[in-house]
């Protein structure tokens, strides 16, 4: 089932869930553990994320360094099919423009639409420390609005070459959105003007960034709509949970920690921090539902104990 098709159907509100793969050699079963772990509270759709080859410095005994060149988190799309198969929970694999050819995009989304699944996110793809080495008669997509426009393409039947009888994909596209604006934007205005186009290419719905001030989505919201964003805007959320994040979140993710929620964290002891994080989660997503948002998405990468105590209590109010 599309996320669209979900969003539409729902009776209630809907929670889902966005995790990370393991670290190259990980194990799957942990994977499917945080998912089993989510299965009593009816997740809608699980996002996985994708993360392109970085560089990494190996030190030899002769004190020169060596650059290793690898994918840490391989596997987006065999986890995906792992939770649907296991748990018949739909997935949306998140597909990058940074470190992938057109052409391996397009393998990709034929693997996908063979497995049955028919969500992706589409996305532009972290800066990489690393780019890798383009052969001539390959092509990489440079925003996110133009790997919208190849995944649409091929919902229409059109591969990057000519093919007969190519037969058409029927991919739900997701696209980021920044209540805080895209760091490199020069303003919120821009920044909504190229969301804008990713709708236009083809794009089903948005889920934004994550925010600890609801003021920022409202308004975000508030925008998109005078701007003549109509699709669904889902709310990412991320439960603040050590002292680290203090700094972590705002420079990785270029997003405000208000006042209050820094102050609490600063003055409370570290084994106290989740507590307070998961009340603060609560409190958001309590008001972001009364707001009637079309869903709650919640950045966890892989843990499922600090969502579930928010989860556990949105049911309890519900
Ligand atoms: P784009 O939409 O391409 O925008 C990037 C910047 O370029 C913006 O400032 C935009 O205003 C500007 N821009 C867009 N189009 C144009 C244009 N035509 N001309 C000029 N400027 C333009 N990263 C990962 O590596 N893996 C993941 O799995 C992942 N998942 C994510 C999930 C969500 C929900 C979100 C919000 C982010 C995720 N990211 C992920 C991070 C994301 O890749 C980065 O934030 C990236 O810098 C921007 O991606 P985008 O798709 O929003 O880019």
């Amino acid at each position: 089932m599309k996320v669209i098709e979900i969003l539409e159907q729902a009776t209630g509100p809907l929670i889902s869930y966005e995790i990370i793969p393991p670290r190259r050699g990980g194990s799957l079963e942990e994977v499917l553990a945080v998912v089993e772990a989510l299965i009593p509270f009816d997740p809608p759709f699980i996002d996985v994320t994708s993360h392109a080859a970085e560089v990494e410095y190996e030190q030899l005994p002769d004190g020169t360094l060596r650059p290793r060149v690898k994918r840490k988190r391989p596997g987006t799309i065999g986890i995906c099919a792992a939770i649907k198969s296991r748990f018949g929970v739909e997935t949306v694999p998140h597909l990058l423009c940074r470190g992938f050819t057109r052409e391996e995009t397009e393998d990709a989304l034929i693997e996908l639409h063979y497995l049955g699944i028919q969500n992706v996110m589409a996305l532009q793809g972290d800066s990489p420390n690393y780019r890798k080495p383009i052969p001539p008669d390959r092509t990489v997509n440079e925003y996110a609005v133009d790997l919208v426009q190849q995944i649409a393409n091929m919902n229409r039947g059109i591969y990057l070459e000519p093919l007969e009888d190519a037969v058409p994909t029927d991919f739900c596209i997701g696209v980021a959105g920044y209540p805080e604006k895209h760091f490199e934007a020069p303003n919120l205005t821009w920044d909504i003007l190229n969301l804008k186009r990713k709708i236009e290419a083809g794009a089903h719905y948005v889920t934004t960034q994550m925010f600890f001030d609801n003021r920022h989505y409202f308004r975000f919201v508030k925008r998109c709509r005078e701007m003549g964003i109509n699709v669904p805007i889902i709310p990412g959320l991320k439960i603040l949970t050590s002292k680290r994040h203090l700094q972590l979140l705002p420079s990785r993710f270029h997003v405000e920690i208000p006042e209050a929620l820094a102050a609490e964290v600063e003055a409370a002891r570290p084994e106290h921090v989740p507590e307070i994080g998961i009340a603060w989660a609560r409190r958001q997503a309590e008001e972001l539902l009364e707001a009637g948002v079309p869903c709650i998405h919640f950045y966890i990468m892989l843990r499922a104990d600090h969502v579930r105590a928010v989860v556990e209590y949105l049911r309890k109010i519900a």
